[in-house]
């Protein structure tokens, strides 16, 4: 029983639950983990796109500013071919600024990844629209012919159509990447397309007027299809289009509707139709052209709010998908700490006190101490059950104590003291079958006379009297006992049956010569008569009959005697 009991609590059951706790934890870290896995890469996924969604819009961005700066170009060119002789210089510095700008811009473009052919294409039109251009800016005002402006503004919209081609093959790009960005690439194309089809509208006018001469049915025709277009796009980026409704775009929206939209085709259409009736435009072409580019000036703000909208939005999505990868981050880091630390409070606090207890009741049960002390740190409900522990070991000790006591009850005489005849025979139960052993039985003589003289209580002091005696002669060469009423008896484990008779000799003469004073001052002479019997390979009961029979015959002999067994030893 005490073995299974040290199997259990060393390794057994709480073994078992240790294992389990971690089992659960290791379950729990990995089922966290799994969460936080696609909770993380969701949240990577989102940051990524965002990320990406920015820099296409950048790029983006920096696509059209080029795009921009071709259109915008063509205004000082414009000027530069209808410009008074005496304003030549000045616009022609005006135009280099512009080139220059232009030039600059694709530069940059051409750092990203964007076809060099198409890049070379733009350039290699610009150069030769900026050939024609730069041709007529240094003709004298009267020189200059409505075919060449006309062929020149036309090689402009030939170097800017070209462009396109570098519009769409980014904007193919940045669908093959993000398909959901469709719609704001279209709103992109669109209000760049708003601004250039309005440039266009007022490029048809400057030939006519720098020639001086009347609009063809071409220009005409090519105005109202561009109109047409203008009218077309400006729909596309309506109220009820796609783009975002935040106040700063509805405002530049209204702010191109009050300006460009009305003031801005009332002036083209005014020219135009001056141009169709006479050829006397009221006026100039450098004059048509400050006015007419300020009046598209929301047109390219509305552009650029949407754009410089829609990177900050992509920002914003970055920084807010960067948070929410921080947070899952935080929030997985302390789930696992919350989950170990569990854990680990468990087993300090719980387990490892109860397996301190558990070996604290397996040493009481051994009649080891408890050992048991609580520290400061240990839980309310550990505290409570060592001290269940420590009110168990006091009444196991109070038992033991008691248990002691009726042991020794059990085996000894209450009067004398002396081992009781049953504790002897245990004793001889506890020795060697085969060994020798000897007994010496003695029985106090005319007893019952002393009991009848001096009463029962100086018989017990008799009594009590020759234990001492015997206690204080036989020592622990053997086991004395009280054998019943006035009889006693010496259990030797050892000599030879000599020495055990010399032993009862000796022990007779001792009281014999043992004075015990009556009450009534009378000094008693007490004697007693001795069997011994013994030996080895005998049985005790038969050790107790050859004494008992010995004893028989010192009393038959006249008492104060001691008498051997007879029977072979
Ligand atoms: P004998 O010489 O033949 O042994 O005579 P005896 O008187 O000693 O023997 P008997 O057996 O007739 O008497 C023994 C007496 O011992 C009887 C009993 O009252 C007394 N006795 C037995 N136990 C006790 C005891 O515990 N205390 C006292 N005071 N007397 C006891
Ligand atoms: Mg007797
Ligand atoms: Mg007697």
């Amino acid at each position: 029983m005490p073995l299974s009991l040290h199997a259990d609590t060393n390794t057994g059951r709480f073994g078992g639950l240790r294992a389990h706790l971690w089992c659960m934890a290791l379950l729990a870290v990995v089922c966290t983990l799994l969460l936080a896995t696609s909770t993380i890469s969701a949240s990577i996924d989102a940051f990524r796109k965002a990320q990406a969604g920015a820099e296409n819009m950048r790029q983006f961005t920096a696509i059209f500013d080029a795009a921009n700066f071709i259109s915008a170009e063509r205004g000082p060119a414009n000027s530069l071919m209808t410009v008074a002789d005496t304003g030549q210089t000045e616009a022609r510095r005006r135009w280099s600024d512009f080139v220059r700008d232009t030039d600059a811009a694709l530069r940059e473009l051409e750092r990203r990844d964007i076809p060099d052919a198409m890049i070379d294409d733009v350039h290699a039109r610009l150069a030769a629209a900026r050939a024609l251009i730069g041709a007529i800016g240094q003709q004298p005002r009267h020189a200059r012919r409505y075919e060449e402006i006309h062929a020149a503004i036309g090689a402009m919209f030939v170097a800017r159509d070209s462009y396109r081609r570098i519009i769409e093959w980014q904007s193919g790009e940045i669908l093959r990447r993000d398909p959901d960005l469709s719609a704001i690439v279209v709103q992109g194309i669109a209000l760049s397309d708003l601004r250039e089809y309005a440039g266009r509208l007022g490029s048809y006018l400057i030939a006519p007027m720098a020639a001086g001469t009347g609009v063809t049915p071409q220009d005409i025709a090519a105005s109202s299809a561009a109109r047409g277009r203008l009218l077309e796009v400006w729909d596309l980026v309506g109220p009820r289009s796609a783009l975002p409704v935040s106040d700063p775009i509805r405002l530049k929206r209204q702010e191109a509707e009050d300006t460009f939209m009305r003031d801005g085709l009332a002036l083209i259409d005014e020219q135009m139709a001056i141009g169709r009736r006479s050829g006397r435009f009221s006026l100039d072409g450098v004059s048509l052209t400050q006015r007419y580019v300020a009046l598209m000036q929301p047109l390219g703000d509305m552009r650029n709010i949407y754009l410089t909208e829609i990177v900050s939005q992509f920002e914003a999505g970055e920084r807010e998908a960067l948070l929410t990868l921080y947070r899952n981050g935080l929030t997985t880091a302390v789930l696992l700490m919350l989950v170990l630390g569990l854990v680990a409070a468990v087993q300090i606090y719980i387990l490892r006190p109860l397996l301190r207890g558990a070996q604290a009741v397996v040493a009481l049960a051994d009649e080891r101490p408890a050992g048991l002390v609580t520290s400061p740190g240990d839980v309310q409900e550990i505290k409570r059950l060592y001290g269940a522990i420590g009110v168990l070991a006091q009444r196991l000790n109070e038992r033991t104590l008691l248990t002691r006591q009726l042991e020794i009850l059990a085996t000894t005489d209450g009067l004398t003291g002396l081992l009781n005849r049953r504790a002897l025979e245990d004793q001889v139960a506890a020795m060697a079958m085969d060994g020798a052993k000897y007994l010496i039985l003695l029985d106090i003589d005319h007893f019952k006379s002393i009991n009848d003289r001096y009463g029962h209580p100086f018989g017990d002091i008799v009594l009590r009297a020759i234990a001492d005696l015997m206690r204080h002669s036989i020592g622990q060469s053997g086991y004395l006992a009280r054998f019943g009423g006035e009889e006693f008896a010496i259990l030797l484990e050892s000599g030879s049956p000599p020495e055990a008779a010399c032993k009862a000799r000796k022990l007779r003469m001792a009281i014999e010569r043992c004075p015990i004073e009556a009450p009534d001052g009378e000094v008693l002479t007490v004697t007693a008569s001795f069997g011994v019997a013994g030996g080895a390979h005998l049985t005790w009961s038969d050790i107790l009959a050859h004494a008992d029979a010995a004893l028989y015959r010192a009393k038959d002999a006249g008492r104060n005697r001691v008498r051997a067994s007879r029977a072979p030893v």
